[in-house]
């Protein structure tokens, strides 16, 4: 028999994260000393507190279903947060808690997209955004993201993106992969353009925590009308170092909490119930050890900054947030992806093509330092070996 999969299959996208981590995996496994910068994920454990709440929470007997949308007390917690953080107020009852925040992404494009409806998206960008566009029939509209700008978004080009079947923009800020923050002056003018077009936002916060140089984390809820038709996304995963635990949220207009729960019903019921207690406590518990590894990638981001761009051949602009550099690589000579397999092979160094991010991406990589500073000057010290042997590098040296 042969296999007839439904024709919506072959439109699904992935992230390449997990593939290239499973082939430097498997390098590993055969003796070679691969050095890891292809995850976002903090290297970190799970604050001490946290992984105590969960321990004791199964003691307690949280290991049933909870209401679809999440236990109550947590709801509110993450309601004070999420508001705090921003200045502004939120309803418990506008809150959606979901295993990891990634199914945010999945709800809202399913609950809001007609097929043919057209979504703005950052690109390069996050790869599940344009995956769960094509896979639930809308159109993916790229909004470019160049290094000219430092990756900001140009506000004249988005606008010359909408058109009438223009449903939704999905904005993402700290960005992955570039390490861009939006100006809160950006975020006014693609409020006032959502206002203007009757168009829904999806704001991808999860990294709203993790800014370098005193920055402040700006959102777009903060400007006229936009509560109403803004899905704002977040999590634990980054902040607290909680990505295995699948914890994160979204905050809804109220008026989608009622079909975005059918849908948290029809797909998983709920989230893991003691992970959901233990969150509490991420949430209102001791900031320590968060601040710490806050600190942490700050001082890393300074080493990886000037390091990268100490490399004949590389190029980076300074993260403003996130844990990711994007250095430009063409002069190189190669294509990001033939790069990234150089490392691989020649410096096994795992990073991410910037293609793994959308066409473009190409003509960069991404490297996470979310690993340790004596791995990330080891990898630096490996990169830079392996581009001296580059003939598009020596014959630039040459030319100096
Ligand atoms: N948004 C962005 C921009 C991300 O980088 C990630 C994780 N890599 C997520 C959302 C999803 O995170 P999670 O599902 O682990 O909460």
């Amino acid at each position: 028999m042969k296999l007839r999969l439904a024709e919506r299959m072959y439109r699904l996208g992935t992230e390449t994260a997990f593939e290239v981590a499973a082939r430097a995996r498997a390098l590993e496994a055969q003796g070679k000393p691969i050095i890891h910068l292809e995850i976002g994920e903090p290297d970190f454990d799970t604050p001490k507190h946290v992984r105590q709440a969960a321990a004791e929470a199964l003691e307690q007997g949280y290991t049933h279903y909870s209401g679809s949308t999440g236990i109550p007390e947590l709801r509110e917690a993450i309601a004070r947060y999420a508001g705090k953080n921003r200045g502004l107020h939120f309803d418990p009852a506008n809150v959606v808690v979901t295993p990891g925040a990634k199914p945010i992404m999945f709800y809202t494009i399913m609950a809001l997209l007609e097929p043919g409806d057209e979504v703005i998206y950052p690109n390069p960008g996050f790869p599940i955004y344009e995956s769960m566009i094509n896979f639930l029939g809308g159109v993916a509209v790229p909004l470019q993201l160049s290094e000219i700008r430092n990756f900001h978004v140009n506000i004249k080009e988005l606008e010359s993106k909408i058109s009438s079947k223009t449903r939704l923009i999905i904005i993402n800020s700290p960005h992955n992969p570039t390490g861009s923050a939006l100006a809160r002056s950006d975020l006014e003018a693609i409020a006032r353009i959502a206002v203007e077009h009757d168009i829904m936002v999806l704001a991808d916060e999860i990294y709203s925590e993790i800014l370098y140089d005193g920055v402040e984390h700006h959102t777009i809820l903060d400007f006229p009308g936009m509560m109403e038709r803004t899905i704002l996304l977040d999590g634990f995963s980054k902040t607290f170092a909680m990505t295995g635990w699948r914890m994160g949220y979204g905050i809804f207009p109220g008026e989608m909490i009622p079909h975005i729960s059918r849908l948290v019903i029809n797909s998983v019921s709920c989230t893991s119930t003691f992970s959901q207690r233990a969150a509490i406590d991420a949430l209102e518990g001791p900031r320590g050890e968060v601040d710490k590894m806050l600190e942490a990638f700050a001082s890393r981001r300074d080493i990886m900054y000037e390091g990268l761009n100490k490399i004949d051949g590389l190029r980076c602009n300074r993260p403003e947030g996130a844990f990711y550099a994007f250095p430009n690589i063409t002069d190189t000579g190669m294509s990001s992806r033939e790069y990234a397999d150089y490392l691989l092979n020649e410096a096994d160094v795992a990073v991410l093509p910037g293609t793994s991010f959308g066409e473009y991406g190409e003509g960069y990589i991404r490297i996470s330092f979310a690993n340790s500073e004596d791995n990330l000057r080891k990898a630096m010290e490996r990169i830079e070996k392996a581009n001296r042997k580059l003939p598009a590098i020596t014959a630039e040296i040459g030319a100096k």
